[in-house]
């Protein structure tokens, strides 16, 4: 088999209608992958499928907010329901949760950063795991968590928290799934430029831009290669990982 290969496999995205999702996703088509994309957004979604039939993809949307684990389950059956299988689970949607101090975050926004980032994966992993272990199927599963996952980020306690608890599922999981063939692991992306990122200021970007080895900011074609890596077989002996790309910032050390 060719590597890197994934003709014959599908693959979920949630968050896949836009941004690293999208990304992920073209990186997968090109890969050979059947790719379903999950979004709030029917629009999105529906610009997503564009594009990505045109590249020659054989690719569905699925209106679902991960927030809600009764939508989450609605979603995968029409998922199941049209693409017989999933192989390769993307728990990608999420953002960026409250912003400023801790102690002044209302209960509701705190949970509501907590459903985004965190239940939202456990939500959809739990609905794939079900079905590879009823398939006997090898799989992967993939979080996108984020280097604030391994660094303070002050005034966003919630986006931190969630995207380091996300790790610590990585590693849980990689050990309970070990001996069924599924691989899971995270992707920790650096500052990329998304709908999400929008707001961050000017000096915040130039400061990621200092402390990139590369001097660079990361882009979206930077984010495919490692979505086709960890979900094909040549990523097979890697489980319980956290892959930082990030164009060399947590390297710097300044
Ligand atoms: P975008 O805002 O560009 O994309 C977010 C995606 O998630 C969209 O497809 C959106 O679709 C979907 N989404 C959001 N909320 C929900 C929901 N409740 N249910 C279903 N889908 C949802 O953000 P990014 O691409 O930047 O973020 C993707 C992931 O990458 C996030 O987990 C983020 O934390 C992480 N990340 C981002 C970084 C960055 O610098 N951009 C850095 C590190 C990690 P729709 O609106 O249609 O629901």
């Amino acid at each position: 088999m060719e590597l890197f290969s994934l003709k014959g496999k599908v693959a979920l995205v949630t968050g896949g209608n836009g941004g690293i999702g999208l990304a992920y996703a073209r990186g997968l088509v090109k890969a050979g992958a059947k790719v379903a994309i999950w979004g709030r957004n029917t629009t999105k979604n529906e610009v997503a499928i564009k594009e990505l039939t045109e590249m020659g993809g054989d690719v569905a949307a699925f209106v679902c907010d991960v927030t809600d684990s009764e939508k989450v389950d609605t979603a995968f059956a029409e998922t199941m329901a049209h693409f017989g299988q999933v192989d390769i689970c993307f728990a990608n949607a999420g953002g960026g949760g409250p912003r400023g101090m801790l102690h002044q975050i209302e209960d509701a926004a705190w949970q509501g950063v907590l459903d985004l980032n965190l239940n939202s994966v456990v939500y959809t992993y739990r609905k794939v795991i079900t079905q590879l272990l009823e398939r006997k199927a090898a799989g992967k599963l993939i979080v996108t968590s984020s280097v604030a996952g391994l660094i303070g980020t002050g005034f966003a306690a919630g986006y931190s928290t969630t995207k380091s608890a996300v790790i610590g599922l990585t590693r849980a999981l990689a050990v309970e799934l070990g001996r069924n063939n599924i691989q899971v692991n995270a992707i920790l992306p650096g500052y990329v430029e998304t709908e999400m990122s929008l707001n961050t200021s000017d000096a915040f970007k130039a400061a990621v831009v200092r402390r990139s080895v590369s001097g660079k900011i990361g882009t979206l074609a930077d984010m495919e290669g490692i979505a086709v890596y960890l979900a094909s077989s040549a990523s097979n002996f890697m489980t319980g990982q956290s892959v930082i790309l990030d164009g060399g910032h947590m390297v710097h050390p300044m």
